[in-house]
């Protein structure tokens, strides 16, 4: 519409007026409605900003991670209404993420700060994300529908009403193609760096084979389910604004997937859409450029307590009472008997990453006999201190390995795999290999870690 928001008044704000309005009694005993004070539609306003803030966040903001999804440039190459009237453009967005659904409608502006928007228009850049595990599966399908044609007030209902149709045919294709997703990515399997290997080695087919799979399933609740739903709300409300044709509809609509333990790194996609244009009064169809930028970003779990033996050199969990059990010997001064000797702690707390898709080495675990880190993927559990093999217990740790001489990681290197006794100990000793239970000094093999420290 030309008249813009300036005299009509933003949507938010006629919602707020609808919702504090107060009935009261009328002296003749009847039933009237009492407007709003200043002082109660602030308070309302206050009240509305905050639910909506905490929608946002979807739920608990624990120590999880989260989806990002920005529309970083919206460009409006030709709009959807005609040439005499403007556009007024909803950007309808709904999350799912497992039994979750979360959708939410936002009335577009344009840099300028206006919602009346015209050809050559660039809209505001907009962002919203979600709070996720690292593996989660989670899809994001967006409108754009211009709905112009009607007044404000009935616009923000319009298009709350679309949005809940959008997330109510949404929730069950969800289930089917998060199923498509794990197919597609189960060769890597989730909770090792498969997915990231497979990103390296050409993101592009792995998303297109994703994307022909869990596309079917959404073009398919777009026809059947979410166009309808769409032209229903374009012509609910009879009267249209000042008599102009009925330009209300779909500017263009997609989806993105953000895929279980995605890379870290952004995602940058750029597509111009081509909309319908099914009321030939309204001109030719809408074509609109967009960018937009995917991030996932991990949770990223540690634990500290992590430190040097000084005597073995192997890294312990020094968190616990007890020290656990060292390849020092020591032999009792008046038995002569052979002693049991705790590690003793030196430098640095390190703090270990686990159960996160970062690169590295996994199978790393923590030995409930010894309380040393050892390596877990071998069917031989090497040599413990404290007898027999090592035992496993509690996380499963991903070491960052070190890929080049060259390469900067903060953190300190040289701690490695001894072949021996599979315990992960420090090389960075110019005179010492330690002490290994299995004899002599430990023997580095494989990978160099480097691991942070406090
Ligand atoms: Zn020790
Ligand atoms: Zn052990
Ligand atoms: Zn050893």
């Amino acid at each position: 519409m030309d008249v813009g928001p300036e005299l009509g008044g933003t949507p938010a704000r006629l919602l707020l007026v609808k919702l504090v309005r107060t009935r009261y009694q009328r002296r003749d005993g009847t039933l009237g409605q009492r407007e709003p004070t200043r002082s109660q539609v602030i308070a309302q306003k206050v009240k509305m900003h905050q639910r909506l803030q905490t929608i946002s966040l979807f739920a608990q903001e624990g120590k999880m991670g989260k989806c990002i999804f920005s529309f970083d440039k919206i460009e409006i190459l030709n709009q959807k209404s005609d040439t005499n009237h403007s556009d007024n453009d909803w950007l309808c967005m709904t999350w799912s993420i497992n039994d979750k659904v979360y959708s939410k409608p936002v009335s577009l502006r344009n840099v300028a700060g206006t919602q009346v928007l015209h050809s050559g228009d660039v809209l505001s850049p907009f962002q919203d994300y979600v709070v996720c595990e690292n593996t989660d599966t989670v899809i994001v399908t967006y409108s754009l529908i211009n709905l112009s044609s009607y007044d404000w007030g009935k616009q923000a209902e319009a298009a709350a009403d679309f949005v809940k149709k959008v997330a109510d045919t949404v929730a069950p294709i969800y289930l089917k193609a998060a199923v498509a997703v794990l197919a597609g990515v189960a060769t890597g399997g989730l909770g090792t760096p498969g997915i990231i290997q497979a990103f390296a080695g050409g993101s592009v087919p792995l998303l297109d084979a994703l994307s022909s799979k869990v596309g079917e399933l959404i073009d398919t609740a777009f026809d059947e389910v979410i166009t309808p739903a769409l032209k229903w709300v374009a012509e609910f409300f009879g009267d249209l604004f000042g008599g102009q044709p009925n330009c209300n509809g779909e500017v263009f609509n997609d989806y993105v997937i953000f895929l279980p333990n995605q890379p870290q790194s952004d995602l940058h996609i750029s597509k111009t859409y081509e909309g319908p244009q099914t009321n030939s009064s309204c001109g030719d169809t809408p074509h609109t450029k967009v960018d937009m930028t995917m991030h996932r970003e991990w949770d990223l779990k540690t634990q500290a307590d992590w430190r040097l033996c000084q005597h073995c050199h192997v890294m312990f969990f020094n968190g616990y009472d007890k020290k656990g059990v060292c390849a020092l010997h020591w032999v009792s001064p008046i038995t002569h008997a052979p002693l049991q000797v705790a590690h003793t702690a030196m430098d640095f707390d390190f703090v270990l990453p686990y159960g996160t898709p970062i690169a590295g080495q996994s199978d790393w675990r923590f030995c409930n006999k010894c309380n040393a880190m050892f390596d877990d993927g071998y069917p031989d559990k090497g040599v413990c201190p404290a007898g027999g093999g090592h035992m496993a217990e509690g996380y499963h740790f991903v070491l960052p390995v070190a890929h080049s001489p060259v390469e900067i990681i903060s953190g300190q290197a040289n701690w490695r795999f001894c072949n021996k006794c599979h315990a992960l100990f420090s090389d960075g000793f110019p005179t010492s290999n330690g002490i290994c239970p299995q004899g002599g000094g430990h023997v580095a093999e494989g990978y160099h870690f480097v691991l942070q420290n406090q």
